[in-house]
């Protein structure tokens, strides 16, 4: 891996300290414990996310905007047309938490997840 830490956004060598995961389960159990570090090597939190049923691992939470399509305000969950609290994120919702996360890696932010040794992105291949 080699990086030009001058260029902006470029990456400045921190990875994990661990093997990529290969399962999500793994991944998860990674980041409740404590084991993982953004890109400036702090820890990160792993705690449970406040406005879905995942970790802290920071990435963007779709629930930490508010969603284009059901209205609802940031913390909030989105709603079906009845009303009821919906199981999932609606699409838009997702999409503009990972637009924001595209913006962040070309901005450089050192809050950022750091790389896995192995292969730099590979958060999209765990295995469910
Ligand atoms: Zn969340
Ligand atoms: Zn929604």
């Amino acid at each position: 891996m080699t990086a030009d830490p001058s260029r902006p956004g470029a990456f400045a060598g921190v990875y994990q300290p661990l093997p990529a995961p290969v399962y999500r389960l793994e991944y998860q159990q990674l980041l409740a414990a404590g084991a993982l570090v953004d890109r400036a090597g702090r820890p990160v939190s792993g705690a449970p996310c406040p406005t879905c049923d995942w970790l802290v691992d920071t990435a963007t939470c779709p629930g930490s905007l508010p969603c284009p399509r059901c209205s609802v305000k940031a913390e909030q969950r989105c709603i079906r047309p009845s009303g009821h609290a919906a199981d999932r994120f609606h699409t838009g919702r997702v999409r503009a938490a990972e637009a924001q996360d595209r913006a962040r890696e070309e901005a450089g932010d050192p809050t950022l997840l750091a790389p896995w040794p192995e292969h730099p992105t590979p958060n999209e291949r765990l295995l469910p």
